[in-house]
């Protein structure tokens, strides 16, 4: 990867330290199907590292393009889009499988863990209600909603103890009690909510579309 003559600036929002600020970029790296000796398919991958200017942190972000991609407006036009995200900070989940609802939350929850402990807070038990809300449990407050998961046995009990941290440190935020927050116990709550999801939606799906692969294998296995 080059770490030098790269003086482009361009302005992206920092999900490490919230600021939204010119960062200079200080690394690049691609590669696509013009690097392939041999490629039916046309892609393009470009990885780009920027760092902040304001908490010296990176950011990486890839762009990606592809033949399916481009679009005619007429007979000489072409338009060629192309998808771009950041890798890293980790700032979104990437599934399908993840209710709309619980995915926008616990995304807000990622940006702003290192911007505001208390909203980050906040933002992760809202996320646990609609979780267990979209997992049956039909009573008000969070604390009999954690009743309900339990008696059914929703979670194993390993995540089911997260739920009550959750639950303590998000009442902390929302209604300033005495327990003292900190950013070890924002990346915790973010990472067993994290597990929670992958646990009821993320896993399932994942195991299911697996199945099918493994029949198949299972049906073109030569019969003895
Ligand atoms: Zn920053």
């Amino acid at each position: 990867m080059r770490s030098c003559d790269l003086p482009e600036e361009e302005i992206i929002k920092c999900f490490h330290c919230g600021n939204e600020t010119p960062m200079p970029k200080v690394g690049e790296y691609s590669w696509g199907s013009r690097d392939e000796e041999f490629s039916d398919f046309d892609f393009f991958y470009k990885y780009e590292l920027f760092a902040c200017p304001v908490c010296h942190k990176v950011t990486l972000r890839e762009i990606y393009s592809d033949e399916t991609m481009i679009g005619y407006f007429d007979r000489y036009q072409v338009r060629c889009d192309e998808t771009n995200r950041i890798l890293f900070p980790l700032n979104t989940i990437d599934s399908a499988s993840v209710p709309g609802a619980i995915k926008k939350s616990y995304d807000a929850a990622l940006k702003i863990k290192c911007i505001d402990e208390y909203a980050c807070l906040m933002s992760i038990r809202r996320t646990l209600e609609l979780i267990l809300k979209d997992n049956g449990a039909t009573k008000w407050g969070l604390s009999d909603k954690i009743k309900e998961a339990a008696k059914k046995e929703l979670l194993p009990d390993t995540l089911m103890e997260a739920l009550e941290w959750i639950k303590q440190l998000g009442d902390t935020a929302a209604h300033d009690k005495k327990l003292e927050v900190d950013q070890y116990d924002v990346e915790n709550m973010i990472e067993f909510v994290g597990f929670i999801i992958k646990y009821l939606y993320i896993m399932p799906d994942k195991m299911k579309e697996y199945k099918k692969h493994f029949k198949r294998k299972l049906d073109a296995m030569p019969k003895e």
